[in-house]
């Protein structure tokens, strides 16, 4: 009898290259400053830098914020020389759309905005009733490399300013006033990951909370912070003094895992990003959200639920509730959505140990503006062509 030898395996076609974590964003020319990344503090600087009196420059943010007006030739109790200097310095186009594609009879909306330097983000305006969710970009790309997550092929381009945070919710609402409506749900659930890009978050976060004439006065509990687990940002947002809510994306229960769905987890464990997020809630009192893509054969396995829900039901009750999220597929992607049947059973055993759960609905699939899909392919352009070959 001869020895087995198992077949040679054919060569296996090389892998193609996948963006390793970035935390650090490449510095880049800044965009220009806005109104928007001002604190009410550095409006007064601005001011006098501007040679106007203060109140001058509070004008133009009530304006702003309070009647969401950008144009400033508009602002006629602005005397009129000052009007277009005023605007000049302090409301710069900070984006410009692309392309828009709409999906559920209009009430999804996905945009495509240029940035001053060229670079693409997206934003996706969801109307339901009583309810109109933004989800914003926080960066241009990201660098947290999560497999499954569109946006994480591409790595990390550049941090937003909080003005172009903010503007994404400006210029929704403008588009909204025709209807009487406003933006009043923010998601960071876009391109980028916000707290990688901490300070321009929290100020465009105060931004969106304070009261006009020093933001759009929204309420903080209709601001979500979704992240991959970075556990010093996450303390920090908790003493932040903000009640917003804290979106966890855990995506597997077990650090084998999870080091491969979100290859942060090399620096924070699923233990460490738990501990945090239930810090999150002891000093904010906002039930966190944990965030769950289910993938067929991946993580969606009964006993994942039950180890989830012992994890979870261990730290306390009534601290968080879980959102598993049917996977969107990306392009080229070897993953898909679980089963049906499976899905409610990982749902089932959750609730079973006691832990709040709800199947989040994924809006704007056929545009690509669901969940993770946003990779600022910008279809009117045609790819460019391969570079020429040079005879040697
Ligand atoms: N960087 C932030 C925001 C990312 S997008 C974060 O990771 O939390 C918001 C959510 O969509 C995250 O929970 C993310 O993991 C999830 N997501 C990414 N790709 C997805 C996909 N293909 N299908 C379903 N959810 C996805």
């Amino acid at each position: 009898m001869t020895a087995a030898t198992p077949p040679a395996a054919p060569a296996a076609p090389p892998a193609p290259a996948r963006p390793g974590l970035q935390l650090a964003a490449p510095r880049r020319a800044k965009p220009p400053r806005h109104l928007a990344d001002l604190a009410p503090a550095d409006r007064v600087t601005a001011a006098a830098e501007l040679g106007v009196p203060a109140f001058r420059v509070k004008q133009v943010a009530q304006h702003y914020f309070g009647r969401g007006e950008s144009d400033a030739s508009t602002m006629t109790d602005l005397p009129a020389d000052l009007r277009s200097r005023l605007g000049e310095a302090l409301l710069p186009p900070l984006l410009t759309p692309v392309k828009e594609l709409e999906a559920d009879g209009g009430d999804t909306v996905k945009t495509l905005w240029r940035l001053f330097d060229g670079a693409r983000i997206e934003s996706v305006l969801m109307r339901y009733t009583g309810r109109v969710t933004l989800c914003v970009s926080s960066q241009a790309g990201c660098g947290m490399a999560c497999p499954f997550c569109a946006t994480g092929q591409g790595g990390l381009q550049r941090n937003l300013s909080a003005a172009e945070v903010v503007e994404q919710v400006a210029a929704a609402n403008r588009r909204l006033a025709p209807t009487g409506e406003r933006v009043n749900n923010i998601v960071f659930m876009g391109m980028g990951e916000a707290l990688a890009n901490y300070k321009a978050c929290i100020g465009a976060v105060r931004r969106m909370v304070d009261d006009a004439p020093d933001g759009l006065g929204m309420s903080a509990r209709g601001v979500t912070v979704s992240t991959v687990g970075l556990v010093p940002a996450v303390d920090k947002l908790a003493g932040e003094g903000l009640a917003v809510t804290l979106a966890l994306s855990l995506h597997a229960p077990d650090d084998t895992l999870r080091d491969e769905l979100v290859p942060l987890n090399s620096r924070w464990n699923v233990a460490a990003v738990l501990d945090s997020a239930k810090r999150y809630f002891d000093a904010t009192g906002r039930r966190v959200s944990i965030e769950y893509a289910l993938i067929r054969d991946v993580n969606d396995h009964a006993w994942r639920a039950e180890l989830l829900g012992e994890q979870l039901a261990k730290r306390g009750s009534g601290w968080v509730h879980v959102n598993p999220i049917p996977l969107n597929p990306t392009p080229g992607s070897r993953w898909t959505a679980s089963d049906p049947g499976v899905e409610d059973e990982f749902v089932r055993r959750l609730r079973a140990a006691g832990v709040p759960t709800t199947v989040r609905d994924t809006r704007g699939r056929d545009i690509d503006g669901a969940c993770g899909q946003l990779a600022a392919t910008d279809i009117s352009q045609p790819p460019a062509a391969p570079a020429p070959v040079l005879p040697v």
